[in-house]
């Protein structure tokens, strides 16, 4: 029997990385040796992204998803404890820093992860982690084009924020959304966008909101409401994001505890977090990554294989540099 690819021999691999005087380079050939793999070029992809600002957990979130792909898909296990043993590091996409944590740009695992779909359709996933600072209103417009390609790109695009979904996050949200939909033709009809899901990592109001994906929702839902009592801006802001997402979730995640916040020997190791955020996890992973949950990337109503997302990487690029 062929041997199995382990997740330790996988990287992150930057396809797309800052130029100078604020454009963005894509990395064509390494791009191109994921995508146009004999093994994936032809199928359907499924493009997982997470994006927000620096610092807040998003690489380390995706770790957690390349745990749950490696089992699920490359192992083919359905059932047991994808989260792994308790003594186990984190590995995956480098988080907490190291020495690209300043640069910017859009990342792709390098191992694409094979699946079908409850319906025989045989698709590929890739998981792209973003990088980009938000401390300013400067950095956020410079960082906008990396935010906006990974929302074009993806066909789910995780928007993790700290603490609470607030109004700033939805006008940066606005502000992303527009510069993507620049590129994309909307015109053939139907929303630009796939499936957008807020998540909000060190939720500390359950007893407003409970952890997890109903109390997410019944946050989300108050967020953006439309009422007729509201300045017409904030409406205005609402209707344009429902107007973007086909699918918008909300999942509301609990603090991991100390050691993964503050301790700077902290391994990503399963035993020093929290349960209740491990239990969380759980529960979260499987409603984005499992085979029901899959959602393959459309481009003005039409499925996007892997070799023509190449196509749209360069083209989308292009605009952006314009
Ligand atoms: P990124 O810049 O958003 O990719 O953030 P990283 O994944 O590199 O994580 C930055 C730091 O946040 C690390 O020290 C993690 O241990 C820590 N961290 C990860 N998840 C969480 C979380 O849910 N809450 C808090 N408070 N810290 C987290
Ligand atoms: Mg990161």
């Amino acid at each position: 029997m062929a041997k199995l690819p382990s997740l330790s021999a996988g990287r992150g691999v930057s396809v797309v990385l800052p130029g100078p005087e604020h454009s963005f380079t894509l990395a064509e050939e390494a791009l191109a040796e994921l995508l146009l793999r004999d093994d994936v070029r032809d199928r359907p992809v499924v493009v997982i992204s997470v994006a927000g600002a620096f610092r807040k957990g998003k690489s380390f979130l995706l770790d957690f998803f390349l745990r749950y792909l490696h089992h699920t898909y490359t192992l083919g296990e359905s059932g047991g404890d994808w989260l792994g043993s308790e003594d186990d590091p984190l590995q995956g996409f480098a988080w907490r820093g190291g020495s690209e944590r300043e640069t910017t740009g859009l990342l792709l695992w390098s191992q694409p992860f094979k699946a079908t779909l409850p319906s025989g359709e045989k698709v590929v996933i890739l998981l792209m982690d973003t990088q980009g600072t938000f401390d300013s209103e400067s950095t956020v417009r410079d960082n906008a084009t990396v935010f906006a390609l990974s929302t074009m790109l993806s066909s789910t695009q995780i928007y993790n924020l700290s603490q609470n979904l607030e109004e700033d996050d939805l006008q940066h949200l606005q502000l992303f959304t527009d510069y993507g939909r620049l590129a994309a033709d909307s015109s053939k009809g139907g929303k630009p966008f796939q499936k957008l899901q807020f998540l909000i990592r060190d939720w500390s109001y359950p007893y407003e909101y409970p952890y997890g994906a109903d109390g997410g929702e019944k946050l989300l839902k108050k967020r953006l409401e439309v009422h007729s009592g509201q300045h017409e801006q904030l409406q205005a802001l609402r209707e344009h994001i429902a107007s973007c997402f086909e699918e918008l979730s909300c999942f509301l995640l609990p603090h991991p505890g100390m050691r993964v916040a503050t301790d700077p020997e902290f391994t990503g190791k399963l035993s020093d977090i929290d349960a209740d955020f491990k239990s969380h996890l759980r529960q979260l992973v499987p409603l984005l990554l499992s085979p029901g949950s899959l959602v393959p990337k459309r481009i003005e109503g039409e499925r996007v294989l892997a070799k023509n997302l190449l196509l749209y990487f360069k083209a989308y690029m292009n605009v952006f540099n314009g």
